[in-house]
């Protein structure tokens, strides 16, 4: 299909333009022993949407580009109209700054006070309690995060990601394999997990501590981290990405004795009130669709690492107090309001107020459907989760991290 073509494609002829499909049909005896009919069904239409996903992509990308050469064609000839200069004019600037900033963070030339210099810990150690898929959404949300903190004016100087390795978190470690992790700026990798973490940052001991001045220098050589499962697999065009695992070293900025974890939960009962360039904010790398309630408030307690949520009860009106959000979610919250020093507008810059309503009408509807269920059967039901799906992140295509749009799950929230 060429690319004039796929511009004026949309779901439904995606669907019809794929072709037959390559995933054979189910019939009664395909059918593993305790599946029901409907779970089949359930998981043929999984693996359809999956083979569709890169051209639905394809189809995205080429509309947005569409849509962009329009607005410049309008704009060079003068057609345009005020909306639409304002709306190219400000796009143009936004890639501006955004290609300047990614310059100076990928040449390293930022200064001291131009970055931030507290940390955020991605905390990766839930690998076991993933499905497939949602180790796919996992992988993606990782690499949002690096490239968002790429793009912004002010970016954290460290994002350290925890319990990473062949042994410590197989399959994340294995679909990583292609996002070129180990060239990453300011973003480094530990096998080790939050709690060796918070040892080294709590370590009165200065010998105890090693620091390495660059946080992508590989270990040397002989470097051991126990388990190695996939053995092989890590290996990339001759490199061993074990080498690229700094653990225990702290990141250069980060001291021991001075930074303090802070774990961030939904369910945490202190709220944030600012952020602080002397503490590192722990996210749950998990996407769970919140099957796994208080997970990372119970992991922090044992861990004895203080608990903290984001205000978006005080600040946004159409959301609960306990929203759970996703990782780049959270990511990109800590992010903006590292760049604008005000909540709300950086609330309100990662999830759009559309959102809130549309999130807000989808569980209205919901509720009444359950409702009316109760009164038909009588029946006292149960208050399920709503799932919202967003996926209108217009991100361009990122080389680095083979990113496309993104999309984002927005976890279920708690009543
Ligand atoms: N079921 C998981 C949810 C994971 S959501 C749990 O109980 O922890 C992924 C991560 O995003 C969380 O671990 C948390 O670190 C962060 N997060 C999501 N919503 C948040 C909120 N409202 N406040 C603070 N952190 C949040």
């Amino acid at each position: 299909m060429d690319e004039e073509a796929l511009m004026n494609v949309h779901d439904e002829d995606v669907t019809s333009q794929a072709g037959p499909s390559t995933i054979p049909a189910v019939t009664a005896n395909d059918r593993p022993e305790g599946m029901s009919k409907n779970a089949m069904k359930r998981a043929a239409k999984q693996a359809r949407m999956e083979e569709l996903k890169p051209l639905k992509r394809a189809a995205e990308k080429a509309r947005r580009r569409e849509r962009q050469s329009a607005l410049s064609k309008g704009y060079a000839e003068g057609t345009l109209t005020e909306e639409d200069k304002a709306i190219y004019e400000k796009r143009k600037q936004l890639e501006r700054d955004r290609k300047a900033s990614k310059r100076k963070f990928d040449n390293g030339t930022l200064n001291d006070g131009e970055s931030w210099s507290g940390g955020v810990v991605l905390d990766l150690g839930f690998d076991d309690l993933m499905n497939e898929q949602e180790i796919s959404s996992m992988t993606s949300q990782i690499a949002y995060c690096y490239s968002s903190n790429r793009t912004v004016t002010k970016p954290i100087k460290s994002i350290i990601h925890t319990s990473f390795s062949p042994s410590a978190s197989p399959r994340l470690w294995t679909k990583m394999s292609d996002r070129n992790w180990h060239r990453w700026s300011r973003s480094v990798w530990w096998h080790q997990g939050v709690k060796e973490l918070s040892a080294a940052l709590s370590s009165s001991s200065p010998s105890d501590i090693t620091f390495s001045s660059n946080p992508m220098e590989p270990l040397d050589a002989g470097h051991s981290i126990g388990d190695r499962a996939g053995e092989g697999e890590e290996k990339k065009e001759g490199i061993n990405l074990e080498n690229y695992l700094t653990g225990p070293k702290l990141p250069e900025g980060l001291k021991s004795g001075t930074h303090k974890l802070v774990y961030l939960s939904a369910d945490a009962e202190e709220e944030l009130t600012t952020l602080s360039e002397d503490e590192v904010y722990v996210i749950g790398g998990i996407v769970d669709r919140n099957r796994y309630k208080n997970l990372c408030q119970n992991k922090a307690e044992l861990l004895g690492i203080r608990t903290a949520r984001l205000p978006i009860g005080q600040f946004i009106d159409n959301l609960p107090t306990r929203k759970v959000l996703t990782v780049n979610q959270v990511f990109d919250i800590l992010l903006q309001y590292i760049q604008q020093n005000d909540w709300r507008k950086a609330f309100e810059t990662v999830i759009p107020q559309r959102k809130y309503h549309e999130s807000k009408k989808a569980k209205h509807a919901h509720n009444a459907q359950l409702q009316q269920q109760q009164q038909q059967t009588g029946s006292s039901g149960i208050q399920a989760d709503v799932p919202c799906q967003a996926s209108d992140n217009e991100d361009p295509v990122d080389v680095d991290t083979g990113l496309d749009s993104a999309e984002i799950i927005v976890q279920n929230e708690r009543t």
